[in-house]
């Protein structure tokens, strides 16, 4: 279990910003309330902007607890979540991901850019030296990370990744499916 609580807790990678295409809040949506709807804790970067804040307020809106760990220079950039379960502000970006990372049993990327890129290959690199051992799932929903995988996938072939590494990694375009692979029973 992590450090968060007795109940399970994932921590959700996304976007700072909306994206251009509706079905990306749509996602994000789908995402807060599903965990929520589970009995699942969501731990996430505590803002209100982007992909962001609509998987918060759809976990908050379905009774979920949401916790935000958000680095006291971000507050005003990325809008500090003031209705969370709990916000915790902490010094800076490093201390941020470690945070998140002790607080949650398992990791769930949707879309976003590079500082969700930047979460997701902290804890494939984190697992890949085993200094970390919880699921590590990847929303591929309308293909949107078709070329990351396909490019990790190459990463391999050329003999710089282990097979393992890049195989337990789960990806899936359906949420419900891929939340069912990370933790079967709804608690
Ligand atoms: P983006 O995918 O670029 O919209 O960013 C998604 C989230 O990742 C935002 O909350 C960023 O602040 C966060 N982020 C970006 N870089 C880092 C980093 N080095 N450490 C922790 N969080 C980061």
């Amino acid at each position: 279990m992590s450090e968060s609580a007795n109940r399970f807790s994932v921590c959700v990678f996304c976007g700072a910003k909306p994206g251009l295409d509706p079905i990306y809040a749509e996602l994000a949506r789908a995402a807060g309330r599903a965990i929520a709807e589970r009995g699942w804790q969501m731990v996430y970067g505590g803002g209100r902007v982007g992909l962001m804040g609509i998987a918060a307020d759809a976990a908050l809106a379905a009774g979920g607890e949401v916790i935000g760990v958000i680095p006291e220079g971000m507050l005003v950039r990325e809008q500090g979540h003031r209705s969370l379960t709990r916000l915790e502000v902490v010094p800076d970006m490093a201390v941020r991901k470690t945070r998140m990372i002790a607080l949650s049993d398992a990791f769930l990327t949707l879309p976003g850019g590079l500082g969700t890129l930047d979460e997701l290959f902290e804890v494939l690199t984190l697992r890949q030296v085993r200094f970390i051992d919880k699921p590590i799932v990847l929303l591929n929903a309308h293909g949107y990370f078709d070329r990351l995988l396909a490019m990790c996938e190459g990463f391999v072939q050329a003999g710089f990744v282990a097979p393992q590494d890049m195989t337990s990694l789960l990806h899936d375009g359906d949420l419900e499916r891929l939340l069912n692979r990370l933790r079967p029973e709804r608690a």
